[in-house]
């Protein structure tokens, strides 16, 4: 049974997708029709559609616009070899989108609803779902809010959709070409009792400036510290970061309430424990990680996310100097938990823990 009506939209011609398809970076080319969902305080959800992508049509008070009153996911459908479509653990989206949304004072969609938004429309775009190496649809769930008033308070009526995105690699190129880091100290990108662990655009917005002195200093991804003692490594600006010992230790951040629990975190902790590998989630000095890596104690580190799988990181660098891990050249433990993670997302390994679902 669907829950979003499908209505007609123009649909471009297959010579068309076919030219997209051919030429796709990341999150720069958009399906047909997206998912959408409205929601007023006195109605609750209705209006479940699947309809032409296109503008939304706002106040100009909207509340998203001035105070930030948003909340997103992401997420991604592949296409294996004999053309089945599949989800990787979108269940786990479905509930952080609810604990974000809940700490944006915005309201819950049920995770049946959401599950129903991402398979509804995916079944319904599936030509877009790319089927190169490390292609995918990337899909983006959010909601805003859209009440027309300026006074700081809880919008009464909000929107929720879905848009895809047919992409390729984060970082351009293959994926597995390492990348350097920035760990800023002008910056933090969350506090304690803040909304560090939502996925908010607030928190991106923060980011941005950062983002901006990684990118003057040669890097292509901020890292950010602790924003009490400015100590303790969080994560980076779209993804986790992990660093591996010399004996085989996978160590990643603790989560807090500053950090994002990355989907992909949680599956490379598993990965890295059913390959026999010791893990530890802990607080990690940033000192601790630059010092270990100048003396070969950290021998790599990778950083995570659903956007950019598994990517080695080259340098980190920070105001102090940049150190090279291990040789530069991503280490045999990234690219190991690489390829396990891709070969399941692929269909090219077995799904032992039930993180595949079919579309
Ligand atoms: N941290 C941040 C700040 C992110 O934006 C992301 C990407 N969503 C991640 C971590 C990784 O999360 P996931 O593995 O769920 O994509």
């Amino acid at each position: 049974m669907t829950q979003f009506t499908l209505h007609d939209a123009p649909l471009r011609p297959a010579e068309e997708r076919a030219s997209v398809l051919s030429d796709l970076g990341f999150g720069a080319q958009f399906s047909d029709r997206m998912a959408v969902a409205d929601w007023t305080a006195a109605d609750g959800w209705h209006d479940r559609r699947i309809v032409a992508y296109g503008p939304f049509e706002l106040d100009p008070a909207a509340a998203v616009f001035h105070y930030a009153q948003e909340a997103f996911e992401g997420l991604k459908a592949y296409a294996h070899a004999d053309g089945s479509i599949w989800r990787f653990r979108a269940d786990v989206n479905a509930e952080r989108f609810r604990r974000s949304c809940r700490r944006l004072g915005l309201p819950e969609l049920s995770a049946a609803d959401f599950l129903a938004s991402v398979d509804e429309l995916v079944a319904a775009e599936r030509d877009w779902v790319p089927t190169g190496a490390e292609q995918s649809l990337y899909l983006r769930p959010f909601m805003f809010a859209r009440s027309p008033i300026l006074a700081v308070k809880p919008s009464t009526s909000v929107t929720y959709a879905v848009i895809a995105s047919p992409s390729g690699a984060y970082f351009g190129g293959s994926g597995v070409a390492p990348v350097d880091i920035w760990f800023t100290r002008d910056y933090s990108r969350a506090a304690p009792g803040g909304t560090g662990f939502a996925k908010c655009g607030g928190n991106y917005a923060a980011s941005m400036v950062a983002q901006q002195e990684a990118e003057a200093n040669g890097c292509s991804q901020v890292g950010f510290v602790d924003a009490v003692e400015h100590r303790f490594v969080e994560e980076l600006g779209g993804m986790n970061l992990f660093a591996v010992t010399s004996d085989g230790t996978v160590v990643t951040p603790e989560l807090t309430d500053t950090i994002l629990e990355g989907v992909t975190r949680s599956a490379v902790l598993q990965l890295a424990r059913d390959a026999g590998l010791s893990v530890e989630e802990r607080r990690l000095e940033l000192t601790e990680l630059v010092d270990g890596i100048d003396s070969g104690l950290f021998t790599e580190v990778f950083a995570c996310g659903t956007a950019a799988i598994i990517t080695p990181v080259g340098t980190l660098k920070d105001a102090d100097g940049a150190h090279v891990v291990g040789d530069g050249r991503p280490g045999a433990t990234t690219l190991a938990l690489r390829q396990r993670l891709t070969d399941i997302q692929y269909g090219l390994a077995e799904d032992t823990h039930g993180w595949m679902h079919r579309i």
